[in-house]
């Protein structure tokens, strides 16, 4: 394994001072919103609602106690409910980690988890995703969400992923798909932030994606099997656990395997 940098260990006052102030909101928060009309899966907590997230304030998004938002709650039950991740000893790429799934990954004794961005300081290992330092079918496991639509070449990042996964493993890809929008739209004349924004939805997005993602994760090798998980919950559970969100992001799961 070459050129990686090896992060672990790196001591930083200020992440530090974010951790302990998050945990302290966490714990006022929990005690405030404290009741019985929405439940995370992630922290198991109950409360009266979750909180508003995101650019527009999306309401009742966000966990007061560990601050999962929709798709990181839906994600949790389908890792839980629908894959080998907690039963069976295996090797965990996870790109871009996000703290909500971070913290209940790594606990996990099973696993041999590696955590990779290109730059962010305190994962385990630097990887550029077009250009990944590890060998032919390394991995048991990728996680990989919201992190293709900030790629310029997008199509040779899911060929690196593919060339990664071991051949009876499995990749979770999440993007910002909008679910009613057949082809992906992308522009590389688009380049200011403002302009991004308004036509990707996000300053540093390079695209919208839409129903055509499929066939791009196919083409570079994927099988790739669409689940509405949502629709197989049931409107119930959806709603106690608040995992419908009021953006027109499409929660399909994109399970992919090789
Ligand atoms: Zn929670």
């Amino acid at each position: 394994m070459n050129n990686v940098k090896t992060n672990l260990g790196v001591t930083q006052p200020k992440y530090y001072l974010s951790q302990i102030a998050k945990s302290c909101l966490s714990t006022v928060q929990s005690v405030t919103y404290a009741g019985n009309q929405v439940t995370c899966p992630c922290c198991n907590g109950s409360f009266r609602k979750f909180l508003p997230a995101g650019i527009h304030a999306r309401q009742n998004a966000e966990c007061p106690k560990c601050f999962s938002l929709e798709r990181h709650r839906l994600l949790w039950l389908y890792l839980q409910n629908h894959t080998n991740l907690l039963s069976e000893k295996l090797k965990v790429l996870h790109f871009a980690p996000e703290f909500q799934l971070y913290r209940l990954i790594r606990k996990l004794p099973n696993l041999d988890y590696i955590t990779a961005d290109l730059s962010a300081p305190r994962v385990m290992v630097n990887v550029d995703i077009t250009d990944i330092q590890f060998e032919d079918n390394s991995f048991d496991v990728i996680i990989c969400n919201h992190v293709l639509e900030h790629v310029t070449d997008d199509r040779k990042a899911m060929r690196e992923l593919h060339r990664i996964l071991r051949h009876n493993g499995w990749a979770i890809l999440q993007v910002p798909l909008v679910g009613t929008q057949q082809e992906t739209f992308e522009d590389p004349s688009v380049v200011s932030p403002e302009d991004r924004e308004r036509l990707f939805g996000q300053k540093d997005h390079l695209r919208l994606y839409g129903r055509d993602y499929k066939n791009r994760l196919e083409e570079a090798g994927f099988k790739v099997q669409v689940d509405d998980y949502l629709k197989k919950l049931g409107s119930a559970k959806c709603e106690k656990y608040r995992l419908e969100s009021d953006d027109s992001n499409c929660e399909d799961i994109y399970f992919c395997t090789k």
